[in-house]
């Protein structure tokens, strides 16, 4: 079998570096809010490219925290792509806001920015953009609505550690950005994990104590605060998985590369890039109108894939008050989108196992 994501393989390749990180966070006897998480931050703010980083639980909280830090009203609107993980979508619900959904491009299945202008009213306060799939956003757009608006722009980066925009790293393109180091992630930990990264100062000193109960100095609660930390173990973790962060998104596009060159199906549509450094591949997703039977095909032969995402968020049953709308390219994505497997530790036969299955398909 063909793992979709071969977790343990990924993270063998520093078994003794992570080893010994976990040894010595062991014997430091300081588990939280240390010297682990310092560094890393400051590794991942550089990395990015901004002056700032904090580490919390996971990318959730990551996004959260930072509509909490902006203080929107109740009843604000943020924009957000229709066609995301649900997570985006929670982030503002769960501050009371309304999250108002933006068809994609077709071509890219990121949100659709000549479609958002249309949507912005006096209580619009943000722009959430995701870089779905691995591929930064188009933010040209994005900016000069931004702007003329005076809107926020937050970055969710959940799936696009190391993607490069008009030469800058995804988390330095907006005011604010959420990053989740879920295992499976291109930047992934040994479980939860996640950061903003921010220019903005006073944002993330926000933050930072919004994440720490509210306090700033310790027992001195300035905000009702909630408790979201990134552990010294998983800090320590990433801060060496960090270093091949380039590289294993370099695979990544190579086997991207590998796929797009070589599958010739008709009945499949491959991705389209447009800059090959915009594009860090967290997931390879194709499309075809017989998903399901696609899906089959491979399992039956030997190769594990995952739809992202099956079901679009307006469709949920948790978000009843959206069930309603209607968003036919978000619909017509999530029935017909099947991700290969694809990782910096995948093998050439595998990829040449699976792209013979599929242009041998009918
Ligand atoms: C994974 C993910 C998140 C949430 O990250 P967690 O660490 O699982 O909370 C948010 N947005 C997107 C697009 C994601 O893929």
């Amino acid at each position: 079998m063909i793992k979709f994501l071969d977790l343990y393989k990924i993270n063998q390749r520093y078994r003794n570096e992570i080893d010994l990180a976990i040894k010595r966070t062991l014997d430091s006897g300081w588990y939280l809010s240390g010297k682990e998480n310092e560094n890393f931050c400051k590794n991942f703010a550089d990395y990015c490219g901004v002056r700032y980083c904090v580490g919390v639980a996971n990318g959730l909280d990551a996004l959260s925290l930072i509509i909490k830090a902006y203080g929107f009203d109740k009843g604000d609107e943020v924009i957000v792509p229709a066609n995301t993980y649900i997570a985006s979508i929670l982030t503002i619900s769960q501050n009371e806001c309304v999250p108002i959904l933006i068809e994609p491009d077709i071509n890219t299945y990121n949100i659709n920015s000549d479609l958002i202008e249309e949507k912005i009213t006096s209580k619009t306060k943000a722009i959430l953009v995701v870089h779905l799939y691995g591929q930064a956003v188009d933010m040209d757009k994005v900016w000069y609505l931004a702007k003329k608006y005076n809107l926020k722009v937050i970055e969710d980066s959940a799936q696009s550690h190391g993607a490069i925009y008009r030469g800058k790293r995804v988390g330095s393109l907006g005011d604010a950005s959420g990053f989740s180091f879920y295992p499976g992630k291109n930047l992934g930990a040994l479980g939860d994990g996640g950061a903003i990264t921010t220019n903005d100062k006073a944002l993330y000193e926000k933050v930072k104590a919004i994440a720490n109960y509210g306090q700033q100095i310790k027992y001195h609660n300035m905000y009702k605060g909630i408790n979201s930390r990134l552990d010294e173990i998983q800090a320590a973790v990433l801060n060496i998985k960090l270093k091949f962060l380039d590289k294993d998104d370099e695979k990544r596009r190579q086997v991207a590369k590998f796929y797009i060159d070589n599958i010739k199906n008709p009945n499949i549509v491959v991705p389209r890039v447009n800059k090959e450094e915009a594009h860090v591949w967290h997931v390879f997703v194709i499309r075809t109108k017989r998903r399901d039977k696609l899906r089959k095909y491979l399992e039956n032969n030997g190769v594990q894939t995952v739809i992202h995402y099956p079901i679009p968020p307006h469709k949920q049953v948790a978000y009843k008050e959206l069930n309603n709308l209607s968003f036919p390219l978000t619909e017509k994505i999530h029935n017909e989108v099947l991700s290969l497997p694809i990782s910096p530790v995948i093998e050439v036969n595998e990829i040449e196992k699976i792209v013979d299955l599929i242009n041998a398909w009918k």
